[in-house]
């Protein structure tokens, strides 16, 4: 049925939605100076733009949804926006990416919206450290959200950690420890180049074969991939709860996996994070009427998609930064 296919074969169930740019942490890799709102830019898309967006891509084959930002707890209908997505039919998983803060308050009215899956941006477990990246001293709230959601018995719980040479890239013990008991997923992400972050990136970018080397050499385990699941390489071990994923961009054939679309907060679909172009999308949203003229005009650009990124080549396309396309 999925019309979602390019050239090389890749098909993609999976859509990461940016509901917001903004965000209210200014982590160091992304926005160390906080996020900067445009006069000019258009507003984010309505509930009734992100109903006939998800209608179209669910028509094509897309069932799981990753709702992201900048931060999308900022948007206070985050609630009627899960809600509008979960009642699409053919939509079947509604994760989201978000940096916890408002996790405490507000799971229980995201999960009786329909959330089921949830990835926490936390990339240290020390609390100096943690407010260093980020320049909020927010992690306990946050730790005490996760044991929260997991309590509540979240389907899918994951914490994504950006690695970071000489901040962040010597804390194995310390999340081996909180691993041992916690049933999560750490994902341990290598450190990405955009637009804004050049000489950031090139002061603290690592490796995850570093890490991903020492965890094999403990026994941890690699296990098979879904089809629609994330880029990580999943390890599991037997004396932990928990489990550690690694995203590692950099490394060969990462994109011959790739499973997933995005489209910004104003309705641009991004075939690629480091694509070189954005289609509007938003003008096939403004009436039901336009699913078919929606579904062709995304089917016109499938083929358009690269067979990878070329961030070797420096080449990090048209993203300023992680916020604005949702990572
Ligand atoms: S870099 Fe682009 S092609 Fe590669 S996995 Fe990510 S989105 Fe897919």
């Amino acid at each position: 049925m999925s019309a979602l296919a390019d050239r090389y074969g890749r098909r993609f169930p999976y859509l990461r939605l940016s509901i917001i740019p903004a965000c209210n942490f200014r982590c160091t890799y992304c926005l160390p100076h906080g996020y900067k709102a445009d006069p000019q830019a258009a507003g984010p898309l309505s509930l009734d733009e992100i109903r006939r967006l998800l209608t179209g891509f669910t028509h094509m084959g897309m069932h799981k949804l990753r709702i992201t930002g900048g931060e999308p707890s900022v948007r206070r209908d985050l609630t009627d926006i899960m809600r509008t997505a979960a009642a699409v039919p053919g939509l079947t998983k509604l994760a989201m990416t978000s940096n916890g803060t408002l996790l405490n308050r507000r799971l229980g009215e995201w999960m009786d919206a329909g959330l089921n899956a949830l990835n926490i941006s936390i990339d240290s477990l020390d609390r100096a450290c943690f407010a260093r990246i980020t320049g909020y001293d927010r992690m306990q709230k946050i730790l005490e959200g996760i044991d929260m959601a997991l309590d509540a018995g979240l389907p899918s719980v994951k914490l994504n950690a950006v690695l970071m040479r000489g901040v962040n890239d010597d804390q194995l013990p310390r999340w081996l420890d909180y691993l041992r008991d916690h049933r999560v997923g750490v994902r341990f992400i290598e450190l990405m180049q955009t637009g804004d972050n050049l000489a950031f990136f090139r002061d603290h970018h690592v490796r995850a074969i570093e890490l991903e080397t020492q965890i094999r050499e403990q026994g941890w385990q690699e296990l098979p991939r879904a089809a629609d699941a994330g880029p990580a390489r999943e390890y599991r071990h037997p004396d932990y709860a928990g489990r550690i994923g690694i995203i590692a961009p950099y490394s060969k054939d990462f994109c011959a996996g790739c499973n997933r679309l995005r489209v910004t907060a104003t309705g641009d679909l991004r075939l690629c994070l480091f694509g070189e172009f954005g289609i509007p999308l938003r003008p096939l949203l403004q009436s039901d009427d336009q699913v078919e003229d929606l579904v062709r005009a995304i089917g016109g650009q499938i083929g358009r998609k690269e067979q990878g990124h070329f961030l070797h080549d420096g080449r990090t396309g048209i993203i300023p930064h992680l916020a604005s396309t949702g990572g």
